[in-house]
Parts: C-alpha cells; structure tokens; sequence
C-alpha cells in the first residue's frame, strides 16, 4: 500500500507520531480563541472549530459538523463510527489535496503553541486486569502459593476508578498520603506514601452508547470503541496492600490518573490489528458471550508500548530519560471488545467519553513488565539506573514517560504522543 504524503511537510518525516495515516482527536486551548477539538497532524494541529466555520466540512452529517464546534470529543465519539470515518477520509483529503492547502494552512496551530485538555468530560472511569502475567507477577508477590485466582481466565477483572482525577498528560502528580501498615507493625499509620508506582495502560473511550439494561453483543462491540490513548494508573503500593481486601483498589488508585492528550481511532489502527491472544492449552475457552470468530481473529492490537524514567538529577546533569520497559498490548489475555461486552454483559450503560483502562501492560519477558512493583519484587531488588542512581519505588522529582507506536511494513509508522507527569512531594507532610 502506497503511504499518501500530505502538504503539512512534518506529518511526512519517518519519525513523527502524526502522519495523516493517523489524524488522532483531542481538545485544546488555543492560543488566541479558546479552547477547541483537534486533529493531530505532523506537529501541527487542524482546528475542526475553524474548519467547521470555514465551511470546510459542508457536504457531511449535519450532526458530524455540529460536533466538530463543541468544546470536548464526546459528541463526536457519540455518533458512532461511521460519522468519525465519514470525517477522518474528508480530512485525509483537505490534507492531503495541495489544492486545498492556501484554505486550511492559516487554521493549523503548532502543537508547542497549543496547551491540550483531556478529550472528553469522562463521566465514567473503569480500570481492568487484563495481562495474564501482570495479574500472576502481582499475585504471586501477595499470595506466593495461589498466584492466579480461579476466576481469572473466565471473567474480565475490573474495577470502578474515579473519573474526577483523570488528568491530562504534563499534569504534575501529588505524592498521596494515606493509611498503611507495615507488615511488622502492630496498628497502622498515616502519611504520605513510600511506594508510589505507575502502572503502564492503554485507554480506551466509549463511542456510541447502549441504553441502560441493553447489553453490547461481542460481535458490535467495536462499534462501541472510539479509540485509545495512553493511560498512567499511578499506584500507591503501601496504601493498596492494607486497604484491597474485600473491594479491592480506592484510595491507592484515586489519587491521580494521566492520559495522553490525543486519541488515536479504531480506523487509523486498522492495519495493526492482529489476533486476540493465544490461550494456552488447557485454559478454558471464553464463554460464548465473549466469543466472536472475527474477535478471535482481529480482535488483538500491535501497539508497542515504552515506559521511560527520568530522574530530578538526571534533568540537572541533562541526561536523557532511562527505558524502563517496553510491551505490547497484544499480550493481553482479555480483548478491549470482550472487555467492553463483559462490562456491559449486565446491561450497565457505557456513554459517550467515558474512559476504560486496560489494566497494566506486562509480558512474559523480564524486560516488558509495566510497573515497578514488578520490576523491583515489591521493593526487595533494586532498579539500576544508567547514572548510578537506584529506585525501589518513584521518589519525588521522578518523571514517569510512555510512549506508543504501531508498526508495519508498508505503513506509516502511527505514535500515540506522551503520556508524562512529573511527581511532586506530599502536602503537608
Ligand atoms: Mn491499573
């Protein structure tokens, strides 16, 4: 397949995140005229606002030009998948056309003069456990004689997060106190947290929505799935282990979760599809409400996924950031379509915005694992860092970055942009 080149020359070079194979949707401020949804391209961004009003989009869906002038992606995400493909190809034309180029340069804004917001309001946030070997790293660490709970290769782990701390890559992270107990204490104490983690994810956003009481067969799932992003679940490892059971994660988790500003659709990661993780012999078969041969054969995502470290003093002595890891997202056990048909299986209604992690991304390799409670065994190794320094868990100052690409031969290359905060000390500690 030929890669169709565009007038915006950066979105052309081998490296850019944003050819305009990719187009990703995201919100941002605007240096002179507010706040607006985007597309990405190169490093610069189409102002749909602007390309609305210039009559650039007339011809398509009333309801699809309208939701180009609204302040967040949800209304877009809302009318489903064919109005964002019907907008993605007249895109791909105005941007790549040289005709049209004199109309839509004077309305492109340079992504270092844009402030970004997060897409959408997201009214509602799930976390899921979906890496068969993040869930067994994690349980061996807790429970080193039953690693794997038995319900775990029948049903789609998750829990509800927090929708109100979600917040946009660049955002920096408050060290969060809490109750945790040390296992040799006899009560436990308050403060701020000594093992403050992040936890490597993709989201994924709701795009058409189902009534409530109306389950989303498997087979339509991914008409429900707008698109993904990268997603920070910053975890406070000290305050998880004395608070989990019997609910599960609250306030170990709640503090604080960072995405990345722009999401990337289903149609831009088409070429990268791949199928849905390979169970092994003597694992039970999904249930039939989460079976779907195309699933089965498309259902997985080639996503390459990089966590990189950077340090306070690495930032003083210029050094560049450390790579931690790096994974895929085809090595979940459960697929974002059998996630999203398993949550909606009981007839809970998903909405438009509405944000649904992948749960930590670790593979089988010792050099993919997605967060540092399984990198350092819970603090008992330490993590060596390229200038010497050590870390058991993230100190104040540290930078947690993730980076995302798809690749393939005879494609533009896709990136996801970065997903970054920097984390600063507790209050009032
Ligand atoms: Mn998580």
């Amino acid at each position: 397949m030929a890669v169709i080149r565009s007038w915006v020359e950066s979105a052309n070079e081998g490296r850019t995140d944003f050819p305009l194979s990719n187009l990703p949707l995201g919100a941002f401020r605007h240096p002179d005229e507010g706040d607006r949804i985007g597309v990405a391209i190169g490093n610069q961004i189409l102002d749909l606002y602007a390309a609305a009003q210039a009559g650039l989009l007339s011809g398509l869906d009333k309801r699809i030009i309208e939701s180009c002038q609204h302040l967040w992606v949800d209304a877009l995400m809302a009318l489903g998948r064919e109005a964002s493909r019907t907008l993605r190809e007249r895109l791909m034309e105005l941007l790549s056309d040289e005709s049209s180029r004199s109309r839509i340069e004077p309305l492109l804004v340079r992504q270092s003069n844009a402030e970004m917001l997060l897409p959408t309001r997201i009214g509602d946030y799930t976390d899921f456990y979906a890496s068969v070997y993040h869930a067994t790293n994690v349980g061996r660490l807790f429970r080193p004689d039953n690693p794997l709970l038995p319900n775990y290769k029948y049903v789609p782990i998750g829990y509800h997060g927090r929708a109100s701390s979600i917040v946009v890559s660049g955002t920096e992270i408050q060290r969060p106190c809490g109750q945790t107990k040390a296992q040799d204490a006899a009560a436990p104490s308050f403060g701020p947290s000594r093992s403050l983690d992040y936890e490597l994810e993709v989201g994924f956003f709701v795009g058409r929505e189902n009534v409530l009481g109306q389950p989303i067969p498997i087979a339509e799932a991914e008409s429900h799935i707008f698109g993904l992003c990268l997603l920070n679940d910053w975890s406070a490892r000290d305050i998880q282990a004395w608070e989990y059971q019997p609910l599960g994660p609250f306030l170990a988790k709640n503090f604080a979760t960072t995405i990345s500003p722009w999401v990337v659709t289903l149609d831009a990661l088409e070429p990268f599809r791949v199928p849905a993780f390979e169970r092994q012999e003597g694992d039970p078969q999904p249930m039939p409400y989460l079976s779907a041969d195309e699933d089965r054969a498309r259902g997985g995502i080639d996503l390459k996924l990089e966590v990189w470290l950077r340090t306070k003093q690495m930032r003083a002595e210029n050094a560049e950031p450390a790579r931690l890891s790096r994974g895929n997202l085809r090595d979940l056990y459960w697929t974002p379509a059998q996630m999203l048909t398993h949550h909606a299986s009981n007839g809970c209604n998903l909405q438009p915005g509405d944000l649904l992690g992948t749960g930590t991304v670790s593979g089988r390799s010792a050099d993919s694992l997605g967060c540092l409670l399984e990198i350092t065994r819970r603090g008992a190794e330490l993590l060596q860092l390229p200038n010497g320094e050590t870390r058991k868990f993230l100190e104040d100052g540290d930078e947690v970055i993730f980076r995302g690409c798809c690749e393939r031969e005879g494609y533009a290359r896709i990136g996801f942009g970065e997903c970054r905060g920097v984390v600063k000390a507790a209050k009032n500690s």
